[in-house]
């Protein structure tokens, strides 16, 4: 699966809005945003017109899509799952972006950052009840079990993120047990408990999506 390869704080910048994207470095001053660094682009002044109807839409998708670190097409492909789903689409496709693997071992503090956590997944360090997962987008249903292998618990970058993030504790519909490095995904969050994604306007995508 292709990836964006490029500067990662340049996505924020564009965005004018903390992706959260770097682990440590979003939370110091070193962070661009916090320093209020222009969004990229020879000619600022040219952006500070009024943004069309789906230029909006398009930040909006833009936004979400680079928080769970995705590409377009699979991230379309979550859209169209979110659309066969019963219930609001818009919802629906928060509930599929957090039941993702990847995302599910950053929220348990096992990385830093959802693209280290996409790593240590597809490296084979993670266990979905007891068997080796290594598909970063592969879903996680409720009272699923997500762990460290036993034969990568003394990973530096797992002991790290436990120690530093652990103390914040884990999103309510987790459950992190830090010295046996294992958490359980207890249920499907509901969109209203996702309150750490700042405004994200889902039902924006849904339009831009059905044009
Ligand atoms: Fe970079 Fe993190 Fe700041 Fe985004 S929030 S600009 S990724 S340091």
């Amino acid at each position: 699966m292709a990836r964006y390869t490029g500067p990662v704080c340049r996505l924020c910048r564009v965005e004018q809005k903390k992706l959260m994207l770097k682990g440590n470095r979003c939370k110091s001053d070193k962070c661009p945003i916090n320093k209020k660094r222009p969004a990229p682009g020879k000619d600022p002044k040219a952006r500070a017109g009024k943004r069309s109807d789906y230029g909006i839409q398009l930040r909006e998708k833009q936004k979400l899509k680079r928080i769970y670190g995705m590409q377009e097409k699979q991230f379309s492909l979550f859209f169209e799952r979110a659309l066969r789903m019963p219930g609001i689409t818009g919802e629906n496709l928060f509930v599929l972006l957090e039941r993702r693997l990847d995302n599910v071992v950053y929220r348990l503090r096992f990385a830093v950052s959802r693209s280290q956590a996409r790593q240590i997944v597809s490296h084979g360090h993670v266990l979905v009840n007891g068997k080796k997962v290594t598909i970063p987008s592969s879903l996680v249903k409720p009272e699923d079990e997500v762990s460290i292998a036993e034969s990568s618990r003394n990973l530096t970058i797992v002991k790290d993120a436990l120690r530093e993030f652990g103390k914040s504790g884990v999103m309510p519909w987790l459950n992190l047990d830090p010295d046996a490095m294992k958490g359980k995904f207890l249920a499907s969050p509901r969109r209203s408990d996702i309150t750490d994604l700042g405004d994200i306007k889902e039902q924006m995508i849904v339009e831009l999506y059905s044009k």
